[in-house]
């Protein structure tokens, strides 16, 4: 499964509509400080569910909306799409029909936090859920940040345990049996 496309709209320096697209073969992504490269990271993190304000690199969850600048008045609401190419049909269950598959998040200034799959509104739970065993996730492997390799090296076999099971495609399994056993 491959990310084909961002859409932004703002969020964080992405405060007109922006689709940021990812051919093929794309290694890296170049451009001087503070021109949006790490946004764009915060932006799929964000999509995913990120619920912690301090993982993008803000204070509080409102913080993700364009906030206004020299020449721009803050806006009210940030909106991020991700594409997924899913022709291979690496998604299990009932998405794996689509070979498109678009997650979409927004956020309004009171704090109003909405998702969609394939434009159907849903739970952060149900994207959560179609992402788990793909090591894409809030925190998953898909994403190696600055120090992440560190931490990953020292940590303790617990917490090591959890990304094994990750690239295994045990943790979907295991969160169903947690959910089930909660009930
Ligand atoms: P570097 O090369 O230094 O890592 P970068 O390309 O990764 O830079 P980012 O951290 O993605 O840069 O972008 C930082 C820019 O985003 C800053 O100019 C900051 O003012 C802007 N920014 C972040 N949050 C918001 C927001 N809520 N509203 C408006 N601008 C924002
Ligand atoms: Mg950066």
């Amino acid at each position: 499964m491959r990310l084909k496309q961002i859409k932004l709209a703002g969020f964080k320096s992405f405060v007109d509509p922006t689709v940021v697209p990812f051919p093929q073969n794309l290694t890296a992504i170049v451009g001087p400080n503070g021109c949006g490269k790490s946004n764009l990271i915060d932006a799929v993190r964000w999509v995913m569910g990120e619920s912690s304000a301090k993982h993008l690199r803000g204070d509080s969850m409102t913080d993700v909306i364009f906030n206004g600048s020299t020449a721009r008045k803050p806006v009210g609401q940030a909106s991020i799409e991700l594409v997924f190419d899913n022709s291979e049909g690496k998604l299990v269950g009932e998405y794996a029909q689509y070979a498109e598959i678009s997650v979409r998040r927004t956020v309004t200034r009171d704090g109003q936090s909405a998702y969609f799959l394939n434009g159907t509104k849903c739970r952060r739970k149900d994207i959560t859920d179609i992402f788990l065993g793909t090591g894409l996730g809030p925190r998953s492997y898909a994403i190696i940040e600055q120090g992440m390799i560190s931490r990953l090296i020292e940590s303790k076999p617990a917490e090591l345990r959890i990304f094994i099971e990750e690239a295994a495609g045990i943790s979907k399994y295991k969160e169903r049996r947690r959910e089930t056993e909660n009930r």
